[in-house]
């Protein structure tokens, strides 16, 4: 399509780094994508380097995450302590890293950059500038779409993300959706071309997720293989309503005292879950179903396919979600989901058939859903063996399939209308665009 070659990628994921475990913090599904698609790009013979920011003062300047995925730590403000809030001061400092970095190498070292997140789209559009590069970016998720579905308190995402947010837009050559739903919204909230979105959807790890012995999982973490369990996993926060699933589950055991069901929640708090941090334990405790409930840290993924496969539902009951890895990741795995009718979820779940997605996130339908769900064992059992059928549809190679049709597509648009002949690649687009309006010679 292009004649440019492609060797070599920088990603840049700023506010998270993709060796961090996720279900923790600021660590989630998009470490795991960042990670995950850049090993499935190295083993097509493109190179990543992924640049993040340094947390920890014995963080390498340089490590490998893979063969052919390096990460670069740059130091951009203080080690720990730095709010995801306060990470716009640092994106100056950042870009420098990344500036600088690439500096030490004869131009034309990097290929392309592929940004994560509208904070490394914003270093990513100067980087596209500097180096000639096309810029591809993937926003994960949107302020305006997450401030149109707040869970109750949840502050809102301020209006300075909203319009960085657009700035990245109006500057990338191309954007990655997850689904045609996010492509929707970048084209209406945003303002973004429909010709420039790809819809790529991310995936999970199928040699890792596969559907496994339930009562040796079960084993592994004490669980009573008489009980029904249904699992929550992910980062503890608002948004990730767990307290939807622990209202529903204390009214199926209200309905039916003598169901054996038990809830398992996994994962650490994060974003305004970090307030308070033991908020769903009173929560529990305030519904008088503490004894059910067990709590988990977050788990590493060779641990995390045994929670999936020890359960016999896997609860997503999110206000937004861009997409949904857990759901997948559960389905893969052999276990069906009930999850929120929103964002993604409706993609990453076949409702009916390996799930049920619910409207909304009144407690009474909550119940109802998961009550009929848990209790009609036949209908479960056609879902699990369903749910990895339809999750083999999502793997990371077919995502990394995806990623490289559309850094093809970006470098065919950017050498067709970006890369003037008659500068140097290291001068800024926005003279070359300043230029091509007339506005300076
Ligand atoms: N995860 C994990 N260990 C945990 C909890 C979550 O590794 O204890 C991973 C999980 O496997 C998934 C990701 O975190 O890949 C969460 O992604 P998802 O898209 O579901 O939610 P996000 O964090 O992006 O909001």
């Amino acid at each position: 399509m292009s004649g440019r070659q492609l060797n070599r990628v920088a990603v840049l994921s700023l506010h998270t780094s993709p060796l961090a475990q996720p279900g923790v913090g600021d660590a989630g599904g998009m470490n795991v994508y960042v990670l995950q698609s850049a090993k499935e790009l190295a083993k097509r013979g493109v190179e990543v380097e992924i640049f993040t920011r340094a947390t920890s003062s014995s963080d390498e300047p340089l490590c490998e995450a893979a063969p052919g995925v390096m990460v670069r730590n740059i130091v951009a403000g203080p080690f720990e302590g730095l709010d995801k809030q306060d990470l716009p001061t640092q994106l100056c400092a950042f870009a420098a890293g990344v500036l600088r970095e690439e500096a030490r190498h004869d131009a034309g070292y990097y290929d392309l950059v592929h940004s994560h997140y509208w904070l490394s789209g914003q270093v990513g559009w100067l980087a596209r500038d500097r180096w000639g590069v096309p810029l591809v970016h993937t926003a994960h998720t949107l302020a305006a779409v997450k401030n149109a579905s707040l869970a109750a308190g949840d502050a809102p995402e301020p209006v300075a993300r909203q319009i960085g947010e657009q700035q990245v837009v109006a500057e990338a050559d191309r954007l990655i959706a997850n689904t045609s739903e996010e492509a929707k919204q970048l084209i209406e909230i945003y303002g973004a071309s429909p010709e420039s979105i790809d819809v790529v959807a991310p995936g999970a790890d199928l040699t890792r997720y596969r559907p496994g012995d339930k009562s040796a999982a079960r084993a592994e973490f004490g669980i009573d293989p008489r009980e029904t369990v249904v699992a929550f996993v992910g980062r503890i926060q608002p948004l990730k309503a767990p307290d939807v699933l622990l209202r529903a589950a204390a009214e199926v055991v209200a309905r039916d005292p003598s169901l054996p069901l038990r809830i398992l929640v996994v994962g650490g708090p994060s974003g305004s879950g970090l307030d308070r941090p033991d908020s769903l334990i009173d929560l529990a405790e305030d519904l008088g179903i503490s004894a059910r409930v067990t709590f988990l840290p977050p788990q590493p993924s060779e641990r995390l396919v045994q929670i999936y496969r020890a359960a016999d539902v896997v609860a997503v009951p999110s206000y937004n979600e861009s997409f949904g890895l857990v759901a997948i990741e559960a389905q893969a795995s052999g276990t069906p989901v009930i999850a929120a009718d929103v964002g993604g979820l409706g993609v990453a779940v076949r409702a009916g058939e390996t799930g049920v997605l619910v409207q909304g996130h009144r407690t009474h339908d909550w119940a109802t859903a998961l009550g009929n769900m848990v209790t009609d064992r036949d209908a479960l059992a056609a879902m699990a063996s369903r749910a990895p059928i339809h999750a083999g549809d999502f793997s990371w190679e077919h995502t990394a399939e995806g990623l490289l049709e559309s850094y093809r597509a970006a470098q065919f648009h950017f050498d067709r209308h970006e890369a003037p002949s008659e500068f140097s690649p290291r001068r800024s687009r926005g003279l070359s665009k300043l230029r091509r309006a007339g506005v300076t010679a």
